[in-house]
């Protein structure tokens, strides 16, 4: 399982497995380099890489071009979550009224709560920065690029430095993608904007049907913007099971978000300080902003890879193995930047085992098996194992157990969720192959349930457990009757 500690191949704290610091083999034995790594990108992966490389004992320098902590911390992950949290608070103080509060009109300050999470991500990045510190890790402020196997120049304000290093580790992460056959699309915001408007946009329009998307829809929304989402596909979240797309887009349209389904922008224009959308069925919106979420792409461009020679694959991202070899002995890479599982769990453990593999004499290839996933939308959507149709696919005969009810706290809250909880079991063999949540608390209660699922749950294994009352997860272990 992803949230394990990956699975070491071989143990041997003593020795390094596989290392060419000391010995004769591997790349550039026996030569001097200013580094026995060196690392492209403070983001996730990069910075777990470097950190524990060092620990190991190698002497490590590591190349930021932005800001340490990267996409999760500074445009990612962290502010997004803050700004889902301020968006929720409407809901709890219309909910407060029916508890018996009575509470004059809340209003938001969108500058206070930009300056506040600004502040919160200063000092994580402060943070990132004082652990690779603190383990002796070589900060550089630079735009790296390779010019061969162990050759890198560095790119920065007090100018342009060349180093070498026995081994080198990409971790350069992604990019928001923007379609350049749209006319107009330059346009448009991506995620990158997103956290630093100076003001709330009356009305946005989201384009695009995968998290980030959504997440932005769901957020400005509650933020109190007029949201209309735009979607080439004919349902959200592809890849997600089906009873999580339809209870996504029902709550979406619950909220008074506008789904536009199966249309695609065609073209973008300014009028008049507004942004106009043009549609492909022909259809005309004009709105304050556009936010263009529609994929990520890896970041190569400036790395120099043709110079050292990586090879990427069709989609652009680089090619590694199973040990995060590029095609170039002595080159690594992790994260986004290879396109296999873009969460930031993901780019952590593969810089972690990359580094256990290359310094630490303990070779541990990442077990990508039951990832859990969140979608931060309100209420939230997570999942951990297979939907019910790959499920179908794999294993054939299914149990499916389903519940859909009304939270507690809408009973005197007044809202109008639906909690939608899923269990996809195995006919034959009982285990649990799938769990799935639409409502609030999701990701919370998946962290716990992806360790049952990885560890092998059978549905008697739920049922065996008893309940906490009066709960939502108390769902997972009552659910009785197949759907
Ligand atoms: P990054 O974190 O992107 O770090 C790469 C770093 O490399 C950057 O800081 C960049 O400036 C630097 N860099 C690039 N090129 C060079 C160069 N030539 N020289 C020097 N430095 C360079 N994941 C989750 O798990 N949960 C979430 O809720 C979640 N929400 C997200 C929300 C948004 C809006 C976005 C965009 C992403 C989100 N992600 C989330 C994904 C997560 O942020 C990424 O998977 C993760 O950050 C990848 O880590 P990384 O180390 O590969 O790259």
């Amino acid at each position: 399982m992803l949230t394990g500690s990956g699975t070491p191949i071989t143990q041997d704290p003593g020795k390094a497995v596989n290392s060419s610091l000391h010995t004769s083999e591997g790349p550039n034995a026996g030569a001097a380099h200013d580094y026995d790594l060196f690392v492209i990108g403070g983001g996730s992966g990069g910075v777990r890489a470097a950190r524990i490389a060092a620990q190991h004992g190698a002497r490590v320098g590591i190349a930021e071009a932005s800001r340490w902590g990267g996409t999760c911390v500074i445009r990612g992950c962290v502010p997004k979550k803050l700004l889902v949290l301020a968006s929720r608070f409407p809901e709890e103080f219309d909910a407060a009224r029916g508890f018996g509060w009575s509470l004059p009109s809340p209003t938001l300050d969108w500058a206070a709560l930009i300056a506040a999470k600004d502040q919160e991500i200063a000092r994580l990045e402060a943070v990132y920065a004082a652990n690779l510190d603190a383990v002796g890790v070589q900060r550089h402020a630079a735009r790296a690029e390779l010019l061969g196997a162990q050759r890198l120049r560095l790119h920065s304000a007090e100018g342009v430095r060349e180093l070498t290093a026995t081994r080198i580790l990409i971790a350069s992460g992604g990019h928001p993608w923007r379609d350049s056959r749209i006319p107009g699309i330059e346009l448009g915001l991506t995620s990158d904007d997103m956290f630093d408007l100076p003001e709330l946009p009356a009305h946005i329009a989201v384009v695009g049907g995968g998290y980030i998307a959504v997440e932005f829809a769901c957020l400005l929304q509650g933020l109190g913007a007029k949201v209309t989402l735009v979607h080439r596909g004919a349902q959200l979240l592809r890849g997600f099971d089906a009873d999580l797309q339809s209870a996504l887009l029902e709550a979406l349209v619950a909220r008074g978000v506008d789904v536009l389904l199966q249309r695609q922008l065609s073209a973008l224009r300014a009028v008049g300080g507004r942004r106009e959308l043009e549609l492909d069925d022909g259809r005309m919106l004009s709105v304050d902003q556009v936010l263009l979420a529609i994929g990520r792409r890896p970041a190569i461009a400036g790395l120099g890879l043709d110079a050292a020679g990586v090879e990427l694959d069709a989609n652009g991202a680089i090619r590694v193995d199973a040990r995060s070899r590029t095609s170039v002995p002595g080159i690594y890479a992790v994260g986004d930047v290879t396109d296999r599982v873009a969460l930031t769990p993901a780019a952590i453990r593969e810089g972690q085992a990359f580094a256990d593999s290359e310094f630490g004499g303990r070779v541990t290839e990442v077990n990508y098996a039951h990832i859990p996933t969140a979608v931060f939308t309100t209420p939230e959507i997570a999942c951990v194992g297979l939907t019910e149709a790959a499920a179908r696919e794999r294993v054939g005969k299914l149990r499916i157990y389903r519940a859909r009810f009304r939270p507690l706290r809408d009973t005197l809250g007044g809202g109008t969720h639906r909690v939608m909880m899923k269990l996809v079991v195995a006919a034959d063999s009982d285990r649990v192959l799938g769990v799935h949540m639409f409502g609030p608390e999701a990701a919370e209660m998946i962290q716990l349930l992806a360790v049952a699922i990885g560890m092998g749950a059978t549905k008697a294994d739920l049922d065996a457990t008893l309940a906490v009352h009066p709960t939502l997860a108390e769902e997972w272990v009552t659910m009785r009757s197949v759907a």
